[in-house]
């Protein structure tokens, strides 16, 4: 296992994919997703480049931070305990996964003068295993978190339907862009709308193509989990 060799491969194929969507490659961050990966791992990508580094289990995320030099961005991205936002909530740089109320209130309690930055995941594909707000229900979602000064929505985030098939996700990607465009629109003063991100390891250039400016991959980079 190359880390290095994969990340550069991942970094080129990010590039290519922005080529191709008219877009400069630096315009795309590329998370490292760390689920399960050791922290000697970890920093094998980080000296291949990697910046931006994303844990989806709170208590993984706190075993590893102390061991993670101070200038990787910490992203968490995945389903967030109402119980466990106190751990992180200081060590955080990106949470991708604001799916309810009960979540951005407690956010909101726990920042100590922060404001801590929040995408909202979207459950485009509407399948009921997935965590995430429905289209449906996105510009209420958003009204309803104005009052919470502490927190910043700084875009979206989703998760596409498992497909061997990549062409089969290009439409939710597609989607999820034109639901992005539309809150940017829409101008909401408590709302930065910069971030769209989308794309894992099976699909992150459809998702590039479609508009994405974060991708999190885990798998081209550290291999299959086994655990
Ligand atoms: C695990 C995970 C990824 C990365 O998946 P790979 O297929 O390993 O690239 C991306 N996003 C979320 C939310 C994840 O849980």
């Amino acid at each position: 296992m190359d880390i290095r060799y994969n990340v550069e491969r991942v970094l080129d194929r990010v590039a290519q994919a922005a080529h191709r969507a008219g877009r400069a490659p630096e315009d795309i961050t590329v998370v490292a997703v760390t689920k399960t990966v050791d922290v000697d791992r970890i920093m094998q990508a980080i000296d291949a480049g990697i910046r931006h580094i994303g844990e989806n289990r709170v208590q993984e995320f706190v075993k590893k931070h102390e061991f993670i030099p101070a200038e990787v961005k910490r992203h968490l991205i995945g389903t967030l305990q109402t119980n466990k936002v106190k751990y992180i909530v200081d060590k955080v740089d990106l949470i991708h996964s604001l799916d309810r109320i009960s979540l951005a209130k407690e956010l909101n309690r726990r920042a100590e003068g922060r404001v801590i930055p929040v995408l909202i995941q979207v459950n485009v594909s509407k399948e009921p295993t997935k965590s995430g707000i429905f289209e449906e229900e996105l510009e209420r979602f958003i009204e309803q978190l104005q009052p919470f000064e502490h927190i910043r929505v700084k875009g979206l985030m989703t998760i596409a339907p498992l497909s061997s098939d990549v062409e089969a996700v290009r439409p939710y990607f597609a989607r999820l862009k034109e639901l992005f465009d539309r809150i940017k629109d829409k101008g909401y003063p408590h709302v930065d709308m910069e971030y769209l991100s989308m794309g894992m390891t099976n699909d992150f250039e459809v998702a590039i193509e479609e508009g994405a400016n974060i991708v999190r991959i885990g798998r081209a980079i550290f291999g299959e989990r086994y655990v």
